[in-house]
């Protein structure tokens, strides 16, 4: 089996002198996982993790680990290696999704919006993505209206349980179970752990340290 798209490498682990192996999230395909020859510490290729370009995954039987072949075209991690603010989500973004994401399956739009942030990573940039994220594993976040009135306004709450906006009027009788608007890393957290609960992982440390910042 051989498969080809755009990739930006997401994880590097060495394997040996020379090798490491490696998740890159392709475009078409989804994350990847496979060899990444010449990749080590002690090798004169340079790959970088954040580097985005041409990939090519080859795999003799689909159960077997893959082997990459990659030609990096760019470096999108560049303005993150400089600013650690930038860094730690970045490192967060590229945990989440390899820990929740299945290999093998497109992600296009969720890749498209990774490419968009990685250009400029800031906190607003980030928690959109993170909500781009959980729309993509079935937890969309519906803040547009109440979800027992249809209310537009006084929207201060949140269900944890349907992820979808609660009036005021509506919500002060269980405002002790509820969550409170407007979102932020506190609330998608609590949804990334339903979503890592049920795929029985735990959340990656670089997202808590995150929220630890
Ligand atoms: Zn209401």
């Amino acid at each position: 089996m051989k498969l080809e798209s755009n990739g930006i490498i997401i994880s590097l682990r060495p394997f040996g002198e020379r090798d490491a192996v490696a998740h890159i999230f392709t475009e078409s395909h989804g994350v990847l996982s496979g060899m990444l020859r010449g990749a080590g510490a002690n090798s004169k290729n340079k790959y970088l993790v954040g580097q985005m370009g041409a990939t090519s995954w080859n795999a003799r039987l689909d159960s077997q680990l893959g082997v990459f072949h990659f030609e990096a075209q760019k470096n999108l991690a560049l303005s993150a290696m400089m600013d650690n603010n930038k860094l730690v989500f970045m490192n967060s973004m590229f945990a989440l999704i390899e820990t929740l994401l299945p290999e093998r399956e497109a992600y296009t739009n969720l890749y498209n919006a990774t490419v968009k942030t990685l250009s400029d990573i800031n906190p607003e940039s980030y928690l959109q993505w993170e909500l781009n994220l959980l729309r993509d594993l079935g937890y969309a976040l519906d803040l547009s209206h109440c979800s027992n009135c249809d209310a537009e306004d006084n929207l201060i709450y949140l269900s944890p349980r349907t992820g979808r906006a609660v009036c005021a009027t509506c919500g002060e009788p269980y405002r002790d179970k509820l969550f409170k608007l407007p979102v932020n890393l506190n609330t998608t957290l609590r949804f990334l752990e339903s979503v890592c609960r049920q795929q029985d992982v735990s959340v990656p440390n670089f997202r808590i340290f995150l929220q630890n910042k």
